[in-house]
């Protein structure tokens, strides 16, 4: 069974799809992660990020995978090729440059059929999987899709707080004007863009606490009985996704 999270950047859906994901028990799969790590791969070997087909080889050549730890079924680490990238996919230079890389269609249907490998292994059991484009391109069949946004001057001033926290560069201009930018690439390009399935249930979070926003969604998955019946699915094994 699938959640589907899509949203954009700095709406908090990854920290909403990782407490759902904890609370119910089920696997987590951060997508954007995936082309953060394709970003990185491609800056460290140069590669130009206009060029789709160098791209996609790349993609289709370095699998991510991701590395847990004893006791934790959320993943701790990412790697592309074998090669740890958990710091690097966070970088200001990943955050510039991963809304090119992720344009290209190349890209995007390498990735994709990973995703769709790492989530729907025969042994993964159910899977939150958190995007851009889980509920319409993915996985438009997921039993459950939620598009979660706010506005940018909320988004913008939680990154800032958490890069403060990290000690991590957190401007609020710089900030915002990033979130917009990348708002724009994520909606306008021609593959895949960011938009809210049809069937997804938009929340806003502007008002709204990450628990309250979690306690919807996880409402919504036990109302249905499905995490009952999903009570039963392994955890601990990642699929394809294991480091
Ligand atoms: O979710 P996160 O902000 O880490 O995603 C980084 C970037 O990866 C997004 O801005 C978008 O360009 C791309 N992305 C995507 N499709 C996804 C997930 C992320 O295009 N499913």
């Amino acid at each position: 069974m699938i959640i589907a999270i899509d949203g954009p950047a700095g709406s908090g859906k990854s920290t909403v799809a990782r407490l759902c994901a904890r609370q119910l028990g089920w696997h987590y799969l951060d997508t954007g992660a995936m082309y953060r790590a394709v970003t990185v791969a491609a800056l460290e070997r140069g590669l130009a990020l206009d060029d789709g087909e160098a791209l996609g080889r790349l993609t289709s050549e370095c699998p991510v995978s991701f590395g847990y730890v004893e006791g934790d079924p959320l993943p701790a680490t990412v790697a592309i090729a074998g090669q740890d990238v958990t710091a690097a996919i966070r970088t200001a230079a990943a955050d510039a440059n991963v809304s090119e890389v992720s344009a290209h269609a190349q890209v995007r249907e390498a990735c994709v059929s990973q995703q769709r490998a790492i989530a729907t292994d025969r042994d993964a059991g159910n899977y939150v999987v958190e995007g851009r484009d889980i509920g319409t391109v993915v996985f438009p069949q997921a039993e459950f899709k939620f598009f979660v946004t706010a506005s940018p001057e909320e988004r913008a001033r939680r990154r800032s707080a958490q890069n403060a926290e990290r000690g991590l560069p957190g401007d609020y201009q710089q900030i915002l004007d990033a979130i917009r930018a990348r708002d724009a690439y994520d909606s306008t390009r021609a593959v895949a863009p960011l938009r809210a399935a049809d069937d997804a249930v938009v929340i806003d979070t502007t008002e709204l606490s990450i628990q309250d926003v979690c306690a919807r969604i996880v409402d919504a998955v036990q109302r249905s009985g499905a995490a009952a019946d999903a009570a039963g699915a392994p955890l601990g094994s990642a699929g394809g996704a294991g480091a």
